[in-house]
C-alpha cells in the first residue's frame, strides 16, 4: 500500500533515474533550519546527498509552503492500549485513596483480555496510523500479550507479536518489538493472577525460545530494516531477580535494545526495596544489567545515585509525559537526568494521546510547574566546527527547543536500535513536513521555526511522512486512512457497546 518511489528502470543502478528529491522551503539539517537544500534518497530508501543543486535529480518533489524535519521515534508504545482511550477517565474509587494507576490497571486488564489476534491487529493499525499522521515514523512496541484471553498458548507463541508486527508494516512505520517477560504478579508473589495469564510465560528458557523463534523470523522476513526485535523484561516487579539475569545475558548475547518498566511508581520502589534490599535502578546497577543498550522506561521515582548510575552505565530513560500525567505517576527529572547526559527518549505509552511533541513540550512543562520557573532544561547548542565562539544563549530562540527535539529523534532512535534520528547523508530517509502557513506556526522564520513546532505545532499541520524513501502520508492522508478507521470503529462497537 505504500506508494514506492520511482524505480528508474533496468540502468537504476549505474545511473541517477532512481533518486527522488524532496526540495521543502525549510530542511531542518545538522541542528538549524536552512533554506534552498533538497534531501535527495535513493532507490533503498537512504538519503545519499543534501544539496541545493538538485537539477540532476530526475524526480523531484517540490514542498512549498513546507519545512522538512527528521522522523520521530516513539520508544514506548501498547498498540492495544487505544482501546480504552476515553474509557478510563472517570473516579471508580469510592476508598480514601481515589483513583491511580492501579485502578487503571484493572481497566486496561479488562480490554487486553477481550482482544482477538485479529482485534489487535485493528487496534495496532489503528494507534500506528495516528501515530504516522503526527509525524513518528518508528516506534518501540512493549509487547506483553503472548497466550489466549486463557492463558493457552497459541500454536504460534509469537501470533499477537506477528499481528501487530503486521499493523505496523502495513502502516509503514519501522517497529522494534520488544517482546516482553512477565513472570509473576507482584513482587514475593510467584504466580499470575487470572488477568495476567495472557502475558505470562513463567520459565525463562520458554521465554528465551520463542523470542528466539521471532528474531529469527524477523532477520528472515523484514530484512529491509522495517522490523527487529527488542527484548522487555516488563519490570522488576513481574520478573525476579534469576529471570531477569538470563534475560538481559540472551540480549546481550544478540546486542539487543533491552527497555524495562522502573520506577513508575512510589510503591513499586518501596517493594523492590523490601525485596531485594536496593531500589530498581540501583539494584540493576547491583547486578551489572545497566548498559548503553538499555532503556529504563519512566524512571520517575529516582534518586542522584540513581541517577549517577545511569549515566556511568550510558543507559537511556524514556519519558512518558502525557501518560504519566494521565496516570498521575509523577515528573521525570529530565534536569537531573540530563546533566548527567543520559539520553531521554519519549514514548507515549497507553496513548491517552498520541502527539510525540506533546510528550517534548511536557517534559519541561512539568518542571516549570514543579519548579514555578521557565525554560528549565538547559539548550542544545548547534553544533558547529567553531565551538569556542561566544554562546548567547538568550538570543539562541530555539536552543531548549533543540534539546526536547533531539529527545524525540536521536535519543528515540538510540534506544530502540534504529539507525537515524538526524537528516544525514547515509541515514534512513524518514522525515515529515509541515505547512508554515498553518494557523498554529504560522509566521515563524528560520531561527524560531523550531520553538514554534516543538512548542505549538498543532498535528494537523503535518503534510507529508516519508520512510525509507516510501511517501506513506500525502497531504496529511494516509492512502488507508478510512479502512483503518472504519475497522476500528467496527471493533470498538463490538468491545462496548450492543449494537
Ligand atoms: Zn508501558
Amino acid at each position: 500500500m505504500n506508494e514506492a518511489i520511482p524505480s528508474g528502470g533496468d540502468n537504476a543502478a549505474q545511473s541517477d533515474d532512481h533518486l527522488v528529491a524532496y526540495l521543502p522551503d525549510l530542511l531542518y539539517t545538522e541542528d538549524r533550519f536552512a533554506r534552498g537544500l533538497g534531501v535527495v534518497c535513493d532507490r533503498v530508501g537512504r538519503i545519499v546527498e543534501i544539496t541545493a543543486n538538485i537539477e540532476r535529480v530526475p524526480n523531484v518533489v517540490r514542498l512549498s509552503g513546507q519545512a522538512i524535519l527528521p522522523g520521530m521515534t516513539n520508544a514506548h508504545s501498547h498498540a492495544f492500549q487505544r482501546v480504552i482511550r476515553g474509557r478510563t477517565e472517570m473516579r471508580t474509587s469510592t476508598g480514601a485513596m481515589g483513583d491511580n494507576f492501579w485502578t487503571w490497571r484493572t481497566a486496561m486488564y479488562e480490554a487486553a483480555n477481550r482482544l482477538s489476534p485479529e482485534d489487535i491487529y485493528d487496534a495496532s493499525r489503528m494507534a500506528f496510523l495516528e501515530m504516522a499522521l503526527s509525524g513518528i515514523t518508528s516506534v518501540g512496541e512493549f509487547h506483553y500479550l503472548h497466550r489466549t484471553p486463557e492463558g493457552a498458548p497459541y500454536d504460534d507463541p509469537n501470533l499477537l507479536a506477528k499481528e501487530v508486527v503486521r499493523a505496523a508494516r502495513d502502516v509503514g512505520i519501522r517497529i522494534a518489538l520488544l517482546r516482553t517477560a512477565y513472570a509473576r504478579n507482584n513482587f514475593r508473589r510467584p504466580s499470575a493472577y487470572l488477568y495476567q495469564s495472557r502475558f505470562t510465560e513463567p520459565e525463562p528458557d520458554i521465554f528465551i525460545g520463542h523470542t528466539e523463534a521471532l528474531r529469527r523470523y524477523l532477520l528472515r522476513e523484514d530484512a529491509n530494516g522495517m522490523a527487529w526485535l527488542g527484548v522487555a523484561p516488563h519490570s522488576v516487579r513481574a520478573v525476579p531477580l534469576d529471570y531477569l539475569r538470563e534475560v538481559f545475558a540472551y540480549a546481550n548475547e544478540h546486542e539487543l535494545p533491552i527497555h524495562m518498566h522502573v520506577a513508575e511508581q512510589p510503591a513499586e520502589v518501596d517493594e523492590c526495596i523490601a525485596e531485594h534490599g536496593r531500589a530498581p535502578i540501583a539494584l540493576l546497577d547491583f547486578e551489572e544489567l545497566l548498559n548503553e543498550r538499555t532503556t529504563c522506561v519512566h524512571a520517575i521515582h529516582i534518586t542522584q545515585d540513581e541517577a549517577n548510575q545511569l549515566g556511568w552505565a550510558k543507559a537511556s530513560i524514556c519519558a512518558c509525559p502525557t501518560t504519566e500525567r494521565n496516570l498521575g505517576d509523577g515528573i521525570v527529572l529530565a534536569d537531573l537526568l540530563l546533566k548527567h547526559d543520559i539520553p531521554i527518549a519519549l514514548g507515549t505509552d497507553s496513548h491517552a494521546q498520541i502527539d510525540l511533541l506533546e510528550d517534548a513540550r511536557e517534559i519541561e512543562y512539568h518542571l516549570r510547574l514543579q519548579k514555578l520557573e521557565r525554560a528549565v532544561l538547559r539548550a542544545r547548542r548547534v553544533q558547529t566546527s567553531s565551538q569556542n565562539s561566544t554562546y548567547d544563549a538568550a538570543s539562541d530562540l530555539s536552543g531548549l527547543a533543540r534539546t526536547l527535539f533531539h529527545c524525540a529523534t536521536t535519543s528515540g532512535a538510540r534506544s530502540i536500535g534504529a539507525s537515524g534520528g538526524a537528516l544525514d547523508v547515509g541515514s534512513p530517509a524518514d522525515f515529515f513536513s509541515v505547512d508554515l502557513n498553518d494557523v498554529s506556526i504560522a509566521g515563524a522564520g528560520a531561527e524560531d521555526l523550531l520553538a514554534a513546532i516543538v512548542f505549538t505545532l498543532s498535528r494537523a499541520a503535518v503534510r507529508s511522512v516519508v520512510v525509507g524513501g516510501n511517501c506513506i502520508v500525502r497531504d496529511g492522508k494516509h492512502p488507508a486512512q478510512e479502512e483503518i478507521i472504519s475497522r476500528f470503529c467496527a471493533l470498538q462497537n463490538k468491545l462496548w457497546r450492543k449494537i
